[in-house]
C-alpha cells in the first residue's frame, strides 16, 4: 500500500510537470487573412491596428507565447498612443468634433486579454493539435496519481476515526519547505490566471473539446479554472470521505459542496451559455457575487428576456430574503460549509491546512475590522454603481464608478479572494478569505450572531482541555475557551464546519439549531451563583 502511495505521488508530480510545461509549448503566428477576419469580427474602426498587428504577428517566425504576447501588446499600445496624441492635439486646438471622433478608434481592454483573444487563433502545437492526449498526460495523470496517493489511506490509517498524527512534523502541513513550494505554485497560478491569461492559452486548448461539448464555444481561462476547481474538489473530497468516514455530518456536507460546485457553479452556467442565456451561478449571492449590480451585468440581464429578469429578481431575493432566513434557522453553515464554492475548496483542498488559522486575540480584532471594511467597501461600490447606472453620470459623492469597480475587482476580487485567499492556504490556513475578507460572510455573521437558532453547545464538565477543537477550528475560534466554561458558542465567524466537534475526544461539542431561550451565553458566569442551571434547563 505504501508503494502504491509513493507511485501515486510520483505519477501526480509527472502530471503536474507536464501540465505546467505545456505552457511553454507551441508556436504562434498568423496569416494576413486570419488577422483580417479577426479585425473585422472585432469591429475595429481604425486602420492602424491592422498595420501594427500585421507587422507584429503576420510572420513565418515561430513565436513563443511570451514573444507573441509581447508583440501584440506593443501593437495595441502603439495604436492607442497614436490616437491619444491626436486627442491631445485636437484638444489643444479646441477642435472638439475631431477630438470626440478619435475615441472610437481607441481599443479598450486589458492588454493580456486582448492578446489572449488573438493567441487563441494563432497557436499551433501539441496542446492544440492533440488535446485528448495532452488531457490524459496532464489531468489524467494528475487525477490518477492523486487518487493512488489518497485511496490507500483507507487501509493505511486503520480503523475509522480522525488521524491527525504527525501533522506538525510534516514539511507539507507544518509550514515547511513543501508548504512554501505549494504556496509559490498556487500564487503564481492565480497571478497568471487573473492578470496574464494569454500565457495559459495552451491550457485552454486542452479543454477546448470539453468546452465545445458543454457550451458550444472554445475554452477561456475561466473555463479552465472552473474545470480544474471541480476536479480538485472531487479528488480532495475522496480524502475527506476516507478521513471522516465515521462522521455522517462531514460525509453529507462534503457531498453537498461537491454537488453545488459541479452542478450549480459549473454545469448549469455552461449549459445556459450554450442556450444563449446569461451563464449564472444561482447560488452565488451578492455581495460575494460583487459584480451582480455592475452595469454590464444589469444590461445583459435586461436584454435576455424572461430568464434575465428572473435572474435579477432571484439574485435580489436570494440576498435579502433567502440568505438571512436560512441563517436564522440553520446558521451561516448552510451557505459557508454546505453550498459556497470558496467554502467547498477550503473544505476539500484546504482541509490539510486548517490548523494554521491564527487563534490570537489580535487576529480576531483584525478579522472584525477587515471583513466589515470589505462589506462596507462592496456596499459603497454597489451604491455608486447603481446611482451612476440609473442617472447616467460617472460618479457619485465624488467617487468615480469605474474607478471603484476596478479597484474592488483588483484588490478584493483578484488579490484577496484568489491570490491570498487560496494561494496562502499552506501558511495561513484554509479560510483566510472566508474569515477576513468575504463580505457575504460578514453579512451572514451579523444574522448568526444576533438572530439565529444556530449555536454550538458545550458540555463543559466533560472537557479535558486537550485543545483539539481550537487547533482544528479553521476560523481561528478558541473553541476550548468556551468549552472550559460550558458556554454556548455563538460567534459570527463560525462557519459550522463541525470539525471542532468531530475532533473532540470527549463529545463535548454539538452543533445545534434550537430556540434562543435558555442558551448559556458568554455574559453568564457559570462558576458563580449567577446562573441557576436548573432554571436554564427548565426554560428550554
Ligand atoms: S467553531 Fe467549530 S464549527 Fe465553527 S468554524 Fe470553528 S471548527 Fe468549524
Ligand atoms: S476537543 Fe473537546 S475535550 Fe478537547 S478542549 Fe476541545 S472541547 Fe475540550
Amino acid at each position: 500500500m505504501k508503494i502504491l502511495k509513493q507511485a501515486g505521488f510520483v505519477i501526480f508530480l509527472i502530471g503536474l510537470s507536464i501540465f505546467t510545461g505545456t505552457l511553454f509549448t507551441g508556436n504562434f503566428n498568423l496569416t494576413s487573412s486570419e488577422l483580417a477576419s479577426f479585425v473585422t469580427e472585432k469591429g475595429y474602426k481604425n486602420e492602424l491596428i491592422l498595420d501594427e498587428l500585421t507587422k507584429a504577428v503576420v510572420t513565418t517566425e515561430e513565436l513563443t507565447i511570451f514573444e507573441f504576447s509581447n508583440r501584440v501588446r506593443k501593437a495595441y499600445k502603439t495604436s492607442n498612443d497614436h490616437y491619444d496624441v491626436l486627442i491631445a492635439s485636437f484638444d489643444a486646438d479646441k477642435n472638439w468634433d475631431k477630438k470626440g471622433e478619435q475615441y472610437q478608434y481607441k481599443i479598450y481592454g486589458k492588454p493580456h486579454t486582448l492578446s489572449f483573444e488573438l493567441a487563441k487563433i494563432a497557436g499551433k502545437g501539441p496542446a492544440k493539435e492533440h488535446a485528448g492526449i495532452l488531457w490524459l498526460l496532464t489531468f489524467g495523470l494528475g487525477i490518477t496519481g492523486a487518487l493512488l496517493f489518497i485511496l490507500p489511506n483507507f487501509v493505511l490509517l486503520g480503523k475509522a476515526g480522525i488521524k491527525n498524527n504527525g501533522i506538525y512534523l510534516e514539511a507539507s502541513t507544518n509550514r515547511g519547505f513543501i508548504a512554501w513550494l505549494v504556496l509559490v505554485y498556487l500564487v503564481s497560478f492565480y497571478l497568471v490566471l487573473y492578470f496574464m491569461p494569454d500565457y495559459v492559452v495552451n491550457w485552454t486548448y486542452i479543454l477546448d473539446p470539453i468546452s465545445k461539448t458543454l457550451n458550444g464555444g472554445l475554452a477561456s481561462q475561466w473555463f479552465v479554472y472552473g474545470f480544474l476547481y471541480c476536479i480538485i474538489m472531487l479528488v480532495m473530497a475522496s480524502r475527506m470521505y476516507i478521513k471522516y468516514r465515521h462522521n455522517k455530518y462531514q460525509l453529507i456536507r462534503t457531498t453537498s459542496v461537491l454537488f453545488f460546485q459541479i452542478v450549480f457553479a459549473f454545469l448549469i452556467p455552461e449549459i445556459m451559455t450554450s442556450l444563449n442565456m446569461p451563464g449564472y451561478d444561482f447560488k452565488n449571492a451578492f455581495p460575494l457575487d460583487y459584480d451582480f449590480f455592475f452595469d454590464w451585468n444589469l444590461d445583459s440581464l435586461r436584454n435576455s428576456g424572461g430568464i434575465g429578469i428572473f435572474i435579477l429578481v432571484w439574485g435580489i431575493v436570494l440576498t435579502l430574503i433567502i440568505v438571512p432566513v436560512m441563517v436564522y434557522f440553520f446558521g451561516k453553515r448552510w451557505y459557508c460549509s454546505w453550498v459556497c464554492g470558496c467554502g467547498g475548496l477550503a473544505e476539500t483542498l484546504g482541509d490539510p491546512y486548517r490548523q494554521h488559522s491564527d487563534k490570537s486575540l489580535n487576529s480576531w480584532k483584525l478579522e472584525r475590522w477587515l471583513i466589515h471594511f470589505v462589506l462596507l467597501f462592496s456596499l459603497v461600490m454597489t451604491l455608486v454603481t447603481l446611482y451612476t447606472y440609473f442617472t447616467g453620470t460617472d460618479s457619485f459623492l465624488g467617487i468615480n464608478s469605474q474607478w471603484i469597480k476596478d479597484t474592488y475587482s483588483f484588490l478584493i476580487g483578484s488579490w484577496f479572494a484568489g491570490v491570498i485567499g487560496t494561494g496562502f492556504y499552506p501558511i495561513f490556513g484554509n479560510r483566510v478569505w472566508c474569515r477576513f475578507g468575504c463580505p457575504l460572510a460578514a453579512y451572514l455573521g451579523f444574522v448568526q450572531r444576533f438572530k439565529s437558532r444556530f449555536r454550538i453547545t458545550t458540555n463543559g464538565g466533560q472537557c479535558i482541555s486537550c485543545g483539539n477543537c481550537s487547533t482544528y477550528c479553521e476560523q481561528g475560534i478558541d473553541v476550548r475557551a468556551y468549552a472550559q466554561k460550558g458556554e454556548n458558542i455563538v460567534r459570527s465567524s463560525c462557519v459550522g464546519c463541525g470539525i471542532c466537534s468531530a475532533v473532540c475526544p470527549r463529545g463535548v461539542l454539538k452543533l445545534e439549531n434550537g430556540p434562543e431561550n435558555g442558551r448559556i451565553n458568554p455574559t453568564d458566569i457559570l462558576l458563580g451563583n449567577d446562573v441557576d442551571l436548573m432554571e436554564l434547563i427548565n426554560n428550554k
